[in-house]
Parts: C-alpha cells; structure tokens; sequence
C-alpha cells in the first residue's frame, strides 16, 4: 500500500507525461469553448486507459482498479473534463458490461468499449429523481415489433447523462415492473442512435465543462430483447455494484484536481512577492499548503485502499463511500484554499485555479451526494460495531 509496483509506477509516469503534454495546456481553451477533448480521448484509448481494469482477451488493457485509480488521478490533474469521459466509459459503462454480459453480448458491447473505439454512457438518474434510483419512472415493456418480432420498448427520460452527445451506446435502467419498486428496475444496452432516442439540450455547467451532460429522451424506443443485461430485475443491484466502483473512480477525479491546484499554490507562493518576500516565507501560507497535502495525502490513501480491495474480490462499499467523500470535500477545501493563496489572480481566468474550484464541485454531487456517502458509511459502521 505505501509503494507502488513498478507496473503501478510505470502507469503514474505515462497518464502524467500525458497530462502535461496534452491534456493540460488544452484545457482552459476545452472549458471556455465548452469543447469535447476528442483527440485527448483518442491519445488515452492509444495507452489502453478507456478499459484499464478490463482483461486484455475482452479488449481492455488487462491491469487492475488501483492502476485505473492512479492513471485517473494524473489524468485528472491535467483536465478533469477528460477525466469524466474516462471514469464514465471505464466504471460506469464497461465495468458492469465485464460482470454481467454473455460471452455473446460483449463481442458488440465490451470489446470495442474497452478498447476506446467507442464510447460507453451510463443512464439512471432521471428529471424527478437522483439520490433515490429506485424511484425510476422509466419503462420497459415487451412489444411485438414488425421487424424484431418480441422486444423491448422504452419510454421516459434519462436526465444529466455524462458522454451523453458522443456516446455508441447507453447503459439504461428502467422498470419491467413497477409494483416490484427498485426490484423491478432491469438493465438495457441501447445503441445509440436508436430510433425512439433522442438527446436533450447539452447542460451549461459549472464545471466540468468540456465532457458533454444531456438528458436521453426514450420515445417508443423499441431494442432487441437480447439488449437485456443480466436477468429481469436486477438493474438496482446492477446500479448500485457499478457505482461502488465508479466512486473510486471519481475520488480519484477529485484527488487530480486537488493536486493540481496543490501544485499551482506552491509554484505561485515561490514567485508572488509581498512585503518585500516570496509568500511561501509567510507562515499563514505555509499553514495552508500543510492542510492541502494532509488531506490530499490521507484521501489518496482511503483512495488507493478501495482501489485495493476491490481487486481482492472483497466488499468495499464503505472504503469506497469513504474515499469517495474524503477526495472531493479534499478537492474542494484545496481548490477554495488556492484561490486564496493566488489572492485577486485566483478570481481569474488567466489562471488555472479558478477552473480547478469550478471542476471539484460536481465530484461532491454525481455517482451520490457527500450526504448519500454518509448514510452508506454510517449504516456500515453501524452493523460493523453494533452487529
Ligand atoms: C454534471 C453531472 C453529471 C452527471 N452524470 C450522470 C450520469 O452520467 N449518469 C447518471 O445516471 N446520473 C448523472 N448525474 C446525476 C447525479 O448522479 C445526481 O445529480 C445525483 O445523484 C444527485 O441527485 P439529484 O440531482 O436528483 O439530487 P436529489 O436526489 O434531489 O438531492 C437533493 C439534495 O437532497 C439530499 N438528499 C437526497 N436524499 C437524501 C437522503 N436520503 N439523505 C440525506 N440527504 C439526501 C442530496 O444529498 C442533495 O443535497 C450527473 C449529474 C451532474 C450534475
């Protein structure tokens, strides 16, 4: 746990040459224009970082989830935008297709993914519902269709779809039986387009700006009944699996952003002079690029445990609530704290911090709220201590 493999370094070196390279000088121009990093995606499908933990027979790069949980962090630190796609197609879409599809369905729906020709998006929020996925009031019934015979139709919106405008395909939850509440919610591969789909407006964010967010608009939208992934209601248990493990995944968005906002204090502290000094001579300054690297330090570590223990095969629901919540209140504190240091500067575009403190506030809202990882690890330490 304290030092990596060499395999792990190896993975650290190449996502930060990458990151600094070709991620990082792009990005504010990505922000503004609210760009999709098309050639960036490309460049990280070349080093096999859109199916990290995907076995290498199955069109992934055959490594584990604390290799995905580093290359993400450095890939982070040089654009959080680009960070989102990865996280997304890797624990959102690809994982849940590994555990899940037949041999069959993962010819068409993991290899091509895995390998970062396509790109994968994940749908089970919805416009009346978010922190409570059981309420789903998408649906999914069995039609008799002139050309599919017996198959799938779908109907309602799916509503702040990451990758939605330059997905292949959509991981969809809807219900196939309502009564059943949350046990009746299924899982559906839908290609994309597919008739009866059709995108929302694309969300003016924040931050986050150069990943697409749209809602995806379920009309009559009928699919072959092979499209099902696992059986007929267990979409929740899917759901709720999948996002264990994209938590990693975004507390490892947010440790890149912390860093990099850490980075650019400490560079700015050694040239902004006050009083006749460089600011990092003042122990107020100090002080505050102490309680940066603290917190960063101690979530990378909650962080890379999660990692850890889902490639052990174990339970790591509440290591990965854990991680998930130290790293982005950690992002935020340290991106809020940076633009302190830069003073007048940080407010600004002209540098990087204040994009740095725009990007690290959707890590404590998607794949559920700091408020939802607080109900998931105080109801596990709850059954640990009290039994
Ligand atoms: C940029 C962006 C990208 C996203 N990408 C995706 C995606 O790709 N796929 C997808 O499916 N979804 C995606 N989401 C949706 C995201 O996961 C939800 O916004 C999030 O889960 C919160 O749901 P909500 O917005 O409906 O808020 P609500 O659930 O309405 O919550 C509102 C407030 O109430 C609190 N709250 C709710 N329930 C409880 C509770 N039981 N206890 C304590 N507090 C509670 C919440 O913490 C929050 O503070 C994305 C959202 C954004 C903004």
């Amino acid at each position: 746990m304290f030092k990596l493999s060499e395999t792990h370094d190896e993975i650290r070196k190449t996502a930060r040459k990458l990151a600094d390279d070709l991620l990082a000088p792009l990005a504010a121009h990505h922000d503004r224009e609210h760009l999709y990093p098309a050639e960036q995606v490309k460049a990280l499908a070349k080093l096999g970082f859109m199916g990290i933990a995907v076995k290498e027979d199955e069109g992934g790069a055959g490594v584990d989830n604390l290799a995905y949980a580093i290359a993400m962090e450095e890939v982070s630190r040089g654009c959080a935008s680009t960070g989102v796609v990865m996280s997304v197609n890797n624990s959102l879409y690809c994982d849940p297709v590994a555990k899940f599809a037949t041999a069959e369905q993962k010819k068409t729906w993991l290899a091509p993914f895995a390998s970062g020709a396509r790109l994968g998006c994940f749908a089970l929020s919805e416009p009346g519902n978010g922190s409570d996925a059981g309420a789903a009031s998408c649906t999914a019934s069995v039609v008799d269709d002139p050309k599919l015979g017996s198959c799938w139709e779908l109907n309602g919106t799916k509503a702040w779809i990451t990758n939605g405008c330059e997905a292949n395909a959509a991981l969809v939850f809807a219900s196939t039986d309502k009564a059943a509440k949350h046990k009746g919610i299924s899982a559906f591969l839908v290609a994309m387009p597919t008739p009866g789909l059709s995108l929302g407006k694309k969300e003016d964010k924040l931050g986050i700006r150069a990943s697409s967010t749209c809602n995806l608009i379920f009309e009559g939208c009928r699919i072959p009944k092979g499209n099902l992934l696992g059986e007929a209601g267990a979409g929740f248990k899917i759901a709720m699996g999948t996002l264990d493990g994209g938590r990693i995944g975004i507390a490892a968005q947010a440790l890149g952003i912390a860093q990099a906002a850490l980075e650019a204090s400490v560079a700015y502290s050694k040239e902004r002079l006050a009083f006749g000094a460089p600011i990092e001579k003042l122990q107020a300054i100090q002080f505050k690029i102490a309680d940066m690297a603290l917190r960063l330090e101690s979530a990378r570590l909650l962080t890379w445990r999660a990692a850890t223990l889902k490639d052990a095969g174990v339970k790591y629901t509440k290591e990965a609530a854990m991680a998930k919540l130290a790293a982005s209140e950690t992002a935020t504190f340290v991106a809020h704290q940076a633009i302190q240091i830069f003073g007048g500067n940080g407010y600004v575009t002209e540098y990087p911090v204040e994009r740095h403190y725009r990007d690290a506030r959707i890590t404590e809202i998607y794949e559920g709220t700091s408020e939802i990882q607080r109900l998931v690890i105080g109801t596990n330490v709850l059954k640990e201590i009290g039994g």
